[in-house]
């Protein structure tokens, strides 16, 4: 079984937050070559990473700054329906838009267990 492509973008920012290596995915579970993990679900780090996602951009002058970075790629519009998508289901977002504003956003991910993450940002 490949990876479902709508989760595959997740990989290039997955890293394992005890080793530090990058992590991997197989049959949409997410695992560290070192094996400190294995068998993490893919579809519940997206779903804990957006929901982080959304509380990190409650604040407002988090929220400005973010806007400021991803202003470099989207449109006002975009930005507005991005910010809007956040409070609500994610999972309805396109992936492009998902990859899109974690590019511009995220430098990346550090799984620390199965059910939580450390998001490194790059601002
Ligand atoms: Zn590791």
């Amino acid at each position: 079984m490949s990876i479902t492509p709508s989760l595959s973008y997740l990989k290039s920012f997955f890293f394992c937050g005890l080793c530090f290596k990058k992590m991997d995915i197989q049959n949409e579970a997410f695992f560290c070559h070192s094996g400190c993990f294995k068998g993490l679900s893919a579809v519940e780090l997206e779903e804990i990473l957006w929901d982080e996602l959304g509380k990190f951009l409650s604040h407002a002058s988090q929220r400005t700054a973010a806007a400021e970075k991803l202003k470099e790629k989207l449109s006002a519009k975009q930005i507005r329906l991005l910010f809007k998508s956040l409070k609500g289901f994610v999972g309805f977002l396109p992936v492009e838009d998902k990859e899109r504003f974690m590019n511009s956003l995220v430098e990346k991910v550090e799984i620390t267990s199965s059910n939580s993450i450390n998001i490194v940002f790059r601002f």
